[in-house]
């Protein structure tokens, strides 16, 4: 049986380790750091996620400030608030919770804010930070991923790492971290041919997809590290039924409750076969809020 990479108890150490950055700051005689978020519109899943970072705010003594418009708000608006934000000196990071209600451009909101209060490392001045090897605010849940592999002790030097997705939030930025610790790294795709023979490939697997149960058990190499980005909830219970087969816990949660949570990967196979797997939920979604806490504490020295 693999190991389970518990991502909420590695999350909980970086969370304790930025309270006490926000602490040492405070007692150096200045005020906590303080993280705008941008909430546009009443996505209900959007709301969920702006909760968990107040609420990471809170415990780690980091100031939230909410700033909400409806979901007719125009661009004007969106970049207006943004440019305020901007210029406001009391604000360390910005936050504009993604998706945006249809009609506005997510690209060029977060191309406008700041570059040092880029606290989710999407702005192509951090970006090509990264491509460079160079400091600067890097994408939360890929950084806070290599912070817990590098916790755990695990090997990357030499070790060939395969990335399954190429977005600007994940699959890319992971893919140049993994580099700059010398894993040999591919990354693959939605034309990426043989995908099954390419994931046996890897040492370390990180799927980051968005399609519940992609990644079967036959598809890992033995003894690989998998990292399942992927957050999915499932309510079809034909599918249910195929990618559950290892996890009947699953199964009934989705038969009690109407649909049921989890990852790219098909984690009661992968448990068979690797070494080290991370569970959905549990694993990378707690990790991301810990980076962005973290990159807010950066942002604000
Ligand atoms: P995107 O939709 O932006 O990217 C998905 C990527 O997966 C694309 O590169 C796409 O390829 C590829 N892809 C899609 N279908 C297949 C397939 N059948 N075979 C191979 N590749 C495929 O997603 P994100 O990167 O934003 O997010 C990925 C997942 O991670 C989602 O489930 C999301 O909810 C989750 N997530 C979780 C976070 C966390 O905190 N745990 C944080 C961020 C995201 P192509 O480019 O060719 O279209």
């Amino acid at each position: 049986m693999a190991q389970i990479l518990d991502g909420k108890a590695h999350a909980d150490r970086m969370l304790a380790e930025v309270k006490r950055g926000v602490e040492a700051r405070v007692a150096s005689g200045k005020r906590p750091p303080c993280l705008a978020v941008v909430l546009v519109g009443d996505d209900p899943a959007s709301q969920v996620y702006v909760r968990g970072k107040v609420k990471a705010c809170q415990e780690t003594g980091i100031t939230s400030v909410e700033h909400r418009l409806s979901a007719d708000a125009s661009q004007e608006e969106v970049n207006g608030l943004i440019d305020r934000l901007n210029a406001d000196a009391g604000v360390d990071g910005i936050l504009v919770q993604l998706p945006l209600p249809k009609g506005l451009d997510s690209k060029e909101a977060l191309h406008r804010i700041a570059p040092p209060k880029d606290v989710d490392g999407f702005h192509p001045l951090n970006q090509g930070l990264l491509l460079e090897g160079l400091p600067g605010l890097r994408p939360c849940t890929p950084s806070a991923v290599m912070n817990m592999l590098k916790a755990y002790g695990l090997e990357l030097k030499g070790q060939r790492a395969v990335v399954l997705g190429r977005s600007e939030i994940v699959g890319k930025p992971m893919a140049l971290m993994l580099l700059e610790e010398h894993a040999t790294v591919t990354i693959a795709h939605s034309r990426t041919k043989d995908l099954p023979a390419v994931c046996r490939e890897a040492d370390l697997l990180v799927a980051a997809v968005g399609r519940p149960g992609l990644v079967e058990g036959s598809w890992i190499k033995p003894g690989a590290v998998v990292v399942d980005v992927g957050i999915n909830r499932v309510e079809d219970l034909e599918l249910a039924t195929r990618i559950f087969a290892k996890e009947p816990k699953k199964l009934e949660t989705l038969k009690a409750k109407g649909g049921v949570l989890c990852g790219d990967v098909r984690f009661g196979e992968a448990m068979e076969v690797a070494r080290a797997v991370t569970p959905v939920p549990g694993g990378v979604g707690p990790l991301t809020i810990a980076g962005l806490m973290m990159n807010t504490l950066q942002a604000s020295v």
